[in-house]
């Protein structure tokens, strides 16, 4: 299937490591110019390195005057035609536990400044009639996920932000989509196996594999399926799909 996205630009967010760097990678390799951003700026630069079409842009998304200077550089240019939400996770507590603090810093981050980001580049997609938007969020928010409250809360924000978006946009030929991971093997996952590991005094393996069995696809997803989803939504192909939450889970969410 021919994807017909060479040549497009792309803004992919969270992208030094796990999902951002597969999505950016897997766009670049279909042609299309990316600007790939994350607070550490160098990780980008060291796994972009031979990659002409990439390119590697400081952004920490909790800052907002930060937020506005990329977007003030990629409008010079005539903006993005496609935008990849993402960002790290926020960390694990209970709803209980969790203060208002925490709640304000990680909506800001995770949601808020997003919003405006992606509101501040829309006119130029409306412009050209076309654009793709897909935000990663998480299983959780199908099926919200034990001691992580914040995530559950605040992704639950960016789906409701994203429907609503993709109804106001679907007639400039602009698509909305959502994305949940499951369990994707990203560092990030083998972080939270080892802090299991550490918190209930058990193997990494043991906890690894006890999580794995949770999966009816028995096994942790590749970051490259993942991605794979995440090019097709971002493609010409996937032009009548919008509004939609994707699953990328190997079947882990419980429901239909
Ligand atoms: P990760 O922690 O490996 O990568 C997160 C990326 O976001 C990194 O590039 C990081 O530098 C960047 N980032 C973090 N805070 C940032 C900020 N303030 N500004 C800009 N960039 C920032 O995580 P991952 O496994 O690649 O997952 C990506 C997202 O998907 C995370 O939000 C994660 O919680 C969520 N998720 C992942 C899984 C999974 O199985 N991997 C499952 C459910 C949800």
């Amino acid at each position: 299937m021919e994807l017909e996205i060479g040549g497009k630009r792309a803004l992919v967010l969270g992208a030094s490591r796990g999902l951002g760097m597969a999505i950016a990678k897997s766009l670049a390799s279909e042609g299309v110019t990316v600007f790939a951003a994350a607070r550490s700026h160098d990780k980008i630069v060291d796994w972009a390195k031979g990659m002409d079409n990439v390119h590697p842009v400081q952004l920490d998304l909790s800052k907002l005057d930060e937020v506005d200077s990329v977007v003030d550089t990629l409008l010079k240019d005539g903006g993005v035609d496609i935008i990849v939400n993402n960002s790290g996770g926020p960390p694990p507590g209970t709803a209980q536990a969790a203060d208002r603090g925490t709640w304000l810093a990680h909506f800001e981050a995770m949601a808020a400044n997003l919003f405006h980001l992606n509101t501040r580049l829309l006119p130029s997609m409306k412009e050209r009639k076309w654009g793709r938007i897909v935000s990663i969020t998480s299983s959780g928010v199908e099926q919200p996920i034990p001691n992580l409250a914040v995530s559950n809360g605040i992704r639950g924000a960016v789906v409701g932000w994203s429907k609503t978006l993709a109804n106001e946009v679907a007639g400039d030929g602009i698509t909305v989509n959502v994305v949940m991971p499951g369990r994707i093997h990203t560092q990030r996952v083998d972080e939270l196996d080892a802090a299991a590991a550490k918190r209930t005094d058990t193997d990494i393996a043991d906890v690894s594999a006890k999580s794995r069995a949770t999966i009816p696809a028995g096994r942790y997803g590749k970051p490259e399926e993942f991605a794979d989803v995440v090019t097709f939504l971002a493609s010409q192909r996937a032009s009548y799909v919008t509004g939609s939450r994707i699953r990328i889970d190997g079947g882990s969410i419980k429901s239909i």
